[in-house]
């Protein structure tokens, strides 16, 4: 009896919205994950190899989470390219498409991803008081913020400046100037 008044204890500690956000989350670093795979080996660029390594952990982690708080995974099929949520695989299908027309779109693809995770991570986070989320939500953000800068100086050597589509200019030149 006690375990189960734990179990909702936990369960109810969370709103829907804070579970809707992980959840979403869980199956946009796999979109990062894939993404990043595919455009790795067709254009056998290390910058993407390594990145996935970083976005195979990232989706472990908010994993870990619905699995503490009972969440169902929204990962049903780990085929690459495969998702529940219809705009993630919209999405896939166009980025894969767009990155294979160059290795400066590939690069850009890569931006545009981080651009995304940068806003949703910050947006979530802010919606949660829950520590443990915040503190996994932290670690992804500083993940994103790294992967941003690598793909804008690739872009940047390459005399393309990315232009943020969700993150504003400011934010973007805040993370590109700092380590
Ligand atoms: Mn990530
Ligand atoms: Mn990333």
């Amino acid at each position: 009896m006690m375990t189960t008044v734990i179990a909702l204890a936990i369960a109810q500690s969370l709103s829907s919205s804070e579970a809707n956000a992980l959840s979403y989350l869980r199956e946009e670093e796999k979109l990062a994950f894939d993404v990043y795979t595919e455009l790795g080996t067709f254009w056998n660029l290390r910058i993407f190899k390594n990145i996935a390594r970083a976005e195979a952990k990232h989706m472990s982690s908010v994993q870990q989470l619905l699995i503490e708080f009972k969440i169902p995974d929204p990962i049903t099929n780990p085929k690459a390219g495969e998702f529940n949520d219809i705009e993630l695989q919209k999405m896939y299908k166009s980025l894969i498409k767009q990155g294979r027309v160059s290795e400066i779109e590939a690069l850009k693809v890569g931006a545009y991803i981080e651009d995304k995770d940068i806003f949703d991570i910050r947006k979530a986070s802010l919606e949660t008081k829950n520590e443990k989320i915040r503190m996994t939500y932290k670690t992804l953000l500083q993940g994103s913020e790294n992967h941003m800068r690598a793909f804008y100086k690739q872009l940047k050597n390459r005399n393309v400046t990315y232009k943020p589509k969700f993150i504003t200019e400011e934010e973007l030149s805040k993370i590109v100037t700092s380590n």
